[in-house]
């Protein structure tokens, strides 16, 4: 998962994600009509906007990447 960090307030923790999903789903449905996932895979996944929690902010949040 990414980190995030807002520099408007310094919130590292707390954040709403947007984000737009593609995947591919194996749907196991039996006779009786009932459909379970029984595997799931992400093909492409875009992050629309990342929010603030605190002050709300969404053009302070940065991608923090972890050294090492
Ligand atoms: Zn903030």
């Amino acid at each position: 998962m990414t980190l995030y960090r807002c520099d408007q307030c310094g919130n590292k923790t707390r954040f709403d994600v947007f984000d737009t999903v593609r995947r591919r789903r194996f749907e196991h449905a039996d006779l009786g009509g009932d459909v379970e996932v029984e595997d799931e895979e992400i093909l492409e996944r875009t992050i629309d906007r990342v929010v603030c929690r605190w002050c709300e902010s969404s053009d302070a949040v940065i991608e923090v990447h972890p050294e090492g």
